[in-house]
């Protein structure tokens, strides 16, 4: 179903690989006129309930949340005080025989494997030596992945009957290729300037959030907001992925949405569960699936190196056509403690306290992180909506939900006459004012509701010649295929209704 949908996205002009016409380039997407516009309106739609209408508190109060577009590329010490320069790396393997680079915790994936050294499809394995594995445990344990525990458990099962563990090098079938595990981090590096010297070094940022915490201050004093509040933003992120793949699902240069909520240490917990509470109604609202959502809350081994005194990260997942038996991330929803803010107090010699004007108390605030993807956003609506059904003219319609659909109605004349261009120009003109409309006028009508039914356009208004004596239009639901006859004088309140 992936392939369906990749083919879909590229044929119809939602998503192309990037410098298509030079091989492309693994990792990196162009988003076409129509993935922009789903794109863009997942994106706004998070802004509109984030920043411009913030949910309500417990007490029926509206959450005081900012807005921010801090630049991609920060000083260096940012990274240096965030951890990113030391910490944010993944451990990799290299297969001596092809040359592919993996993932150590990835390979994990295919266990369990039988005694024979063969897995279920009988593919061979590669081994690792014991201090390769403590190494890889070691570096599992820092950068704190979700493999851990699946990877740990079989490690020890393993451990007791022999000295190694057997992990699958997918693309040979030859034993023993795989290299130890090295650290590589997964910053991008440019250089500023004309100068070529070590201080020219800069980074394209790995996440938009810590251009949140170095603004902090900024806010503070600008806007004096009272805690608790939050700073948004939607923006650019680049990771340099060891294997960027599953479609735009893990891409090198992504978009993220992220909210630092700002809070007391003492009221965090609850933050925490209110933020979950929060995201997940809205993965809801987007049309993805309850059943295929998940929570799941970090184990202790997993706790990312911000997070202290047990408190941890909870993921929301969703079922990919990909994810096999479970579910990939959404988005994670972190109590980073004041990790961040203190490192920078720390690294800068900037005070990043807040001043209780109440307690005359000063203090560095507790954060929570509700941090998703939007070009993941996207994935998940496109798969989401891929609904196969034989009785649709391709076989199969995208049921994206209409706040989002890349175009909401399409206007059709039925057949080539003045007379019904005039009044189908009119209904479009009429409406392209209120919504995302398109005008539609080559092509047979099947051709033209098949090629709606693919780009999840909710509603198509044809007009014909009956249009003419009756003063009405035909108004075709995607998803159920239903022609409702509708007076043109009451199609606009239809539309609204539906939309
Ligand atoms: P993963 O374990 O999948 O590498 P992560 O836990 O490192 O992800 P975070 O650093 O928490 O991810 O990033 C927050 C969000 O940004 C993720 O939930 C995801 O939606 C998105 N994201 C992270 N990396 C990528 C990527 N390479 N491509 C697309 N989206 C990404």
């Amino acid at each position: 179903m992936m392939s369906d949908i990749a083919s879909l996205c590229k044929r119809r002009g939602f998503i192309f690989q990037t410098s298509d016409i030079y091989g492309g380039m693994n990792g990196f997407w162009d988003y076409g006129p129509l993935g922009v516009a789903l794109k863009n309106n997942i994106r706004d739609l998070w802004w509109h309930r984030i920043v411009e209408c913030p949910p309500l508190d417990k007490n029926g109060n509206p959450l005081r949340i900012l807005g921010l577009d801090s630049s991609i590329i920060q000083h260096p010490l940012v990274w240096e005080a965030s951890g990113h320069t030391s910490n944010f790396s993944d451990p990799m393997v290299d297969c001596r025989v092809t040359k592919i680079r993996y993932r150590a915790d990835q390979l994990a994936v295919y266990l369990p494997i039988k005694s024979d050294g063969t897995d279920a499809d009988g593919k061979a394995f590669a081994f690792f030596e014991e201090e390769d594995i403590q190494n890889i445990a070691d570096k599992l344990k820092k950068c704190g992945r979700r493999k851990i525990e699946e990877f740990r458990r079989v490690l020890l099962t393993d451990l007791d009957t022999s000295q190694y563990i057997r992990v699958v090098a997918p693309d040979t079938t030859d034993v023993g290729t795989l290299t130890s595990p090295k650290a590589f981090n997964l910053m991008f590096e440019t250089r500023v300037g004309a100068v070529v010297e070590e201080k020219s070094v800069a980074y394209l940022r790995p996440e938009t959030a810590q251009g949140i915490f170095v603004n902090f201050k900024n806010v503070l004093d600008s806007v004096r907001p009272k805690i608790p509040f939050g700073i948004a933003q939607i923006g650019k992120a680049f990771r340099n992925e060891v294997t960027p793949r599953n479609f735009i699902f893990r891409s090198r240069e992504f978009e993220q949405m992220e909210l630092e909520w700002f809070c007391s240490g003492n009221e965090v917990a609850e933050w925490q569960e209110f933020w979950l509470d929060n995201r997940l109604c809205w993965w809801k609202d987007l049309g993805l699936d309850s059943a295929r959502i998940n929570i799941r809350r970090h184990s202790p081994e997993e706790l990312a190196h911000y997070a202290r005194n047990g408190h941890g990260t909870t993921d929301i997942e969703y079922k990919f056509p990909f994810s096999g038996n479970g579910f990939s991330e959404l988005e994670g929803i972190a109590h980073r403690c004041d990790y961040d803010l203190a490192q920078h107090q720390k690294s800068s010699g900037v005070k990043q306290e807040y001043l209780d004007q109440a307690s005359n108390e000063r203090f560095i605030p507790h954060v929570i992180e509700p941090s998703s993807g939007l070009t993941r956003a996207v994935l998940a609506v496109l798969c989401n909506s891929y609904c196969k059904d034989k009785a649709h003219p391709s076989g199969f319609f995208l049921n994206i939900a209409p706040r989002i659909a890349p175009t909401k109605v399409a206007v059709l004349p039925l057949q080539s006459s003045v007379e019904i261009e005039n009044v189908a120009r009119s209904i479009f003109n009429e409406l392209r004012g209120k919504y995302i409309v398109a005008y539609e006028d080559r092509q047979s009508i099947g051709k033209r509701y098949a090629k709606n039914d693919e780009i999840g356009t909710p509603y198509c208004v044809t007009v014909d010649f009956d249009s003419l004596k009756n003063m009405d239009v035909t108004v075709r639901d995607r998803n159920t295929m239903k022609q409702d006859r509708i007076g043109i004088s009451h199609l606009g309140e239809y539309l609204r209704q539906l939309l």
